[in-house]
């Protein structure tokens, strides 16, 4: 039987573009690609890059007024969102350009439309054309989820939050995860009253107990409002505004209300049953270690897998599956010891077990060190860093590590390669400090803290 093509992608996000580009350049397959949005997919074009964007011009209020204390004669007027969000707009537009690109240059012939499956073989095109493949690669991605409940018509998510005609002046971000926290900070950091409804006791559930603590007490001294415990039950319109009222009975107005409660897989009308292929529970795409679905010639690749929702994951799963499908090297990704960071301020940066999964798995020694960096000491701030590696008393491995810090995603990168080699503590002890620098509380950690 002969096909239109060899692989046709379902979604231009990261793990799409990736796997699309590495089947047609690398290994010369014929390849198609639909995207009925915007080309980047949600990391470019709606997550990663937006936000840390956002988070950059978030930053610079505070790093102004540090400037002061380091003798720069400055004047903030404050932060103007009109002339931030325009630049905005422009790289994310030469974003998409490069992606285009990049596709275009491997010799991916793209279609600007919805695409859903018919059958195995089988896509059919908005527009109503029907394209055979020998594969088929469902990278949809996730959308953002918000619960029913008596108003929730009214709500944004991370979706709208990058297409603000103006800045609000007292926004509610619900959820206590990674975007509620990472845009609880952003706005604040912009000047909006910021307020954070989270359910449950502390925000950044399943993360490091006492990085949770150290990250929530250094986002409320820099003024976000977290109130936890705490969640809506229900939202009525107020002139512009929104009235929430919420479980604790308490009512207060916003400017907007921004939903952060978890994203689900976007498979919603891409006739995936139909077609046979088997789904999980949240509507995720079931699928084996090589991303291939119960149908064979249907692999799906990224959040809408609902493995790890991370991007570098999603890119290296497609690169995985392209490999092995098209190139001969059967090859999957990697799921263990993966450093992430959240973009919270102060940043957090992690890889590996929370002192609580290890301290459930064996003995373990826990060190830990908190001080003001040098820094922003100087500026006359209060601020402190927090570091903690988890190591096995039995076998010395670091098991965690975990950095509160200014640029701990930078940090968390380069400490993650040595974990992901099975570092010890006498590894990182013999390794000699960088002076004067934050990083080297992480080899100069000499007694436990404490030993569980
Ligand atoms: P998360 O799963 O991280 O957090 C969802 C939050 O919403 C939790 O606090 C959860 O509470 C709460 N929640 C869920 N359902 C409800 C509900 N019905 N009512 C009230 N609260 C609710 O999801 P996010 O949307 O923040 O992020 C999605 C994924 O995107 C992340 O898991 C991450 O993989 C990825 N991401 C990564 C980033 C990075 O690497 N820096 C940045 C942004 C996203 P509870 O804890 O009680 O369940």
């Amino acid at each position: 039987m002969t096909f239109d093509y060899d692989l046709f992608v379902i979604g231009g996000g990261s793990g799409g573009v990736r796997a699309a580009r590495v089947a047609a350049g690398d290994h010369g397959a014929k390849v198609g690609l639909a995207e009925e949005f915007r080309m980047g997919g949600t990391c470019v074009i709606r997550g990663c890059v937006p936000k840390k964007l956002m988070v950059f011009a978030s930053e610079y209020g505070g790093m102004a007024e540090d400037a002061q204390a380091y003798g720069w004669d400055l004047e903030v007027k404050g932060f103007d969102w009109t002339r931030f969000h325009a630049g905005l707009e422009k790289e994310l537009d030469r974003l998409e350009g490069a992606y285009r690109n990049t596709l275009r240059n491997a010799g991916v012939q793209t279609f600007d439309q919805r695409a859903t499956v018919v059958d195995p073989h089988t896509v059919a095109l908005a527009d109503g054309t029907r394209i055979t493949a020998k594969h088929i690669l469902i990278a949809v991605g996730g959308r953002p989820f918000v619960p029913e409940f008596e108003g929730s018509e009214h709500v944004i998510t991370s979706n709208e939050i990058f297409h603000m005609k103006a800045l609000p002046k007292k926004a509610l971000i619900v959820g206590g995860g990674y975007i509620a926290s990472e845009f609880a900070c952003i706005l604040n950091g912009m000047g909006v009253d910021t307020h954070q409804y989270y359910r449950g006791n502390q925000i950044l559930r399943g993360f490091d107990d006492e990085c949770r603590n150290h990250i929530a007490t250094h986002m409320q001294a820099h003024g976000v409002h977290i109130h936890t415990g705490r969640d809506i039950v229900r939202l009525e319109k107020d002139g512009e505004g929104l009235l929430a009222t919420a479980t604790d009975g308490s009512t207060d107005r916003f400017d907007i209300v921004m939903y952060a409660t978890g994203r689900v897989p976007n498979t919603e009308g891409l006739g995936l049953a139909d077609a046979g292929v088997k789904m999980g529970l949240k509507g995720e795409v079931v699928v084996d270690d090589y991303s291939q679905t119960s149908v064979p010639s249907i692999f799906a690749v990224g959040d809408v897998t609902d493995r790890i929702a991370l991007t570098p994951i999603a890119i290296r799963e497609g690169h995985a599956f392209a490999d092995t499908v098209f190139g001969g090297q059967k090859r999957t990704a990697d799921w263990e010891l993966v450093p992430s960071a959240v973009f919270t301020q102060p940043e957090f940066g992690t890889v590996g077990l929370s002192e609580e999964e290890a301290a459930a798995k064996g003995a373990i020694e826990v060190y830990t060190t908190a001080f003001r960096p040098m820094q922003t000491l100087f500026a006359g701030r209060q601020d402190r860093v927090f570091m903690k590696l988890v190591v096995s008393a039995q076998t010395r491995v670091v098991l965690g590590c975990h950095i509160v810090a200014p640029h701990a995603g930078e940090m968390i990168q380069l400490a993650g390669v040595a974990v992901k080699m099975g570092a010890t503590k006498e590894d990182f002890d013999r390794t000699v400090a960088v002076h004067p620098s934050m990083s080297e509380e992480l080899v100069t950690l000499r007694k436990p803290t404490r030993k569980t």
